[in-house]
C-alpha cells in the first residue's frame, strides 16, 4: 500500500491506520489472541499504522499482533490523563505492555476538552518533558472540536492531529464537516501531520461506506483515516479500497449492509446516569431511572460503557 508522509513527523504511514478501540472491551471484546491475529492480518497486507488508547485496552490485542513481526510500523496511543503525574504513568504503562522503548505517537485524548491546550496544558507541557525525555518521538492531539484543530495548527508541539470528520459533520461538537475540513487544511498546511477518526461516524454511515470514505480520504490535508476493523474480509476491502482498487461488489454489500447499534442490558442498570454525562453528544437520557438513546445522535464510540460501573454498555 502506498505510504504517505505524516506532516513534519518524518513518518510515514499507510492511508488506512488500524483503529483497535472495536476490538477491546468497550465494542467486540476480542480476545488478545483473536484480535491480534487480526491485527497481523492488516500488517502482512500493508497497513503500517496502529491507532491505540489507554482507555481502549487493547494493548495486549497490539502486543499480540506485534510479536515477532519486522516489518515498518508506527504505534499510536492516547492519554486521557487529567493532570502530568496521571499522563507520565499512561506513558510507563503503554511502553510495558506494548513492549516498545519509545511511543511513536502519543496523542492528548481530549475528545471532549474544548480548549485542551489550557485544560490540558499540563499534560502536554509533560508530554513534551517525555519526548526530551526519549519515551515518546511525537505529541499529537485527538479532538472532536474544530476549534481545537485550528488552535493545533498554531502550536508546533503538536506535532499530529486526530480529528473526528465524516460526511454528515456527526460527532463534531462545534460546528460542520466543511468547517472541520478547512481546519485540518489548515494544521496541514502548518506541517501537522493529521489523520482521521469516525469516518463512518461508529458505523452510523455504513451502508455508504464507501462514498464516506473517499470523501475523508479526498480531503486536503488528509493523510491517513483510522478504520477499526473486526474480520479478516472486512480488513482485505478496506486495504484494496484504501489502494484505489477497483471494489469487490458484493463484498462491498455484504459489509455495507451491516448495521450496529449501542446495547443496554437496563435489567442490569442500577441508574446511576454515568453514561448519560459520560456522552459528549447528548445521545442518552434517563428515561423512568434507565438511559435511553437517541439513535440519531449517538456516533456510537463506546465512552459510556467506560463510564459504566456494572459494564452493560456495548456497541454490538
Ligand atoms: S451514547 Fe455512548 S456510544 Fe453513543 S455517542 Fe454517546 S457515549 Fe458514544
Ligand atoms: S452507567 Fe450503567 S448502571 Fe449507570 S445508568 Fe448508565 S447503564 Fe445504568
Amino acid at each position: 500500500m502506498e505510504q504517505r508522509l505524516l506532516g513534519r513527523t518524518g513518518i510515514s504511514i499507510s492511508p488506512l491506520v488500524y483503529g483497535t478501540l472495536p476490538l477491546g472491551y468497550l465494542q467486540a471484546d476480542l480476545s488478545p489472541e483473536e484480535g491480534g491475529r487480526l491485527i497481523r492480518y492488516a500488517l502482512e497486507r500493508g497497513v503500517t499504522a496502529i491507532d491505540t488508547a489507554t482507555l481502549y485496552e487493547t494493548y495486549a490485542h497490539v502486543r499480540e499482533g506485534l510479536k515477532g513481526y519486522n516489518g515498518e510500523i508506527t504505534v499510536i496511543t492516547k492519554s486521557h490523563a487529567a493532570d502530568p503525574q496521571t499522563a507520565r504513568a499512561h506513558v510507563e504503562r503503554g511502553l510495558k505492555e506494548l513492549e516498545r522503548e519509545q511511543l511513536d505517537i502519543v496523542h492528548i485524548h481530549a475528545a471532549r476538552i474544548e480548549d485542551p491546550f489550557v485544560e490540558r496544558a499540563g499534560v502536554i507541557e509533560e508530554m513534551v518533558k517525555m519526548k526530551s525525555e526519549g519515551k515518546i518521538a511525537h505529541v499529537g492531539l485527538s479532538t472532536h472540536y474544530i476549534s481545537a484543530v485550528r488552535k493545533a495548527a498554531l502550536h508546533p508541539e503538536i506535532e499530529v492531529v486526530h480529528p473526528l470528520i465524516n460526511r454528515t459533520g456527526m460527532g463534531i461538537l462545534d460546528g460542520t464537516a466543511t468547517e472541520m475540513a478547512a481546519a485540518i487544511k489548515l494544521c496541514s498546511d502548518a506541517g501537522t501531520g493529521v489523520y482521521a477518526m469516525k469516518a463512518l461516524a461508529g458505523g452510523n454511515l455504513i451502508s455508504e461506506a464507501r462514498s464516506s470514505f473517499a470523501y475523508v480520504l479526498g480531503l486536503p490535508g488528509i493523510h491517513g483515516v483510522a478504520v477499526g476493523m473486526l474480520s479478516e474480509k472486512e480488513i482485505a476491502a478496506n486495504i484494496a479500497l484504501f489502494s484505489g482498487i477497483a471494489p469487490d461488489e458484493e463484498c462491498w454489500q455484504e459489509l455495507e449492509s451491516r448495521t450496529r447499534r449501542l446495547a443496554i442490558m437496563k435489567s442490569f442498570c442500577k441508574g446511576c446516569g454515568n453514561c448519560v454525562d459520560a456522552c459528549i453528544n447528548g445521545a442518552l437520557r434517563m428515561e423512568d431511572g434507565k438511559p435511553v438513546v437517541d439513535e440519531t445522535a449517538c456516533v456510537l464510540c463506546g465512552y459510556c460503557g467506560a463510564e459504566c460501573p456494572e459494564f452493560i454498555i456495548r456497541v454490538v
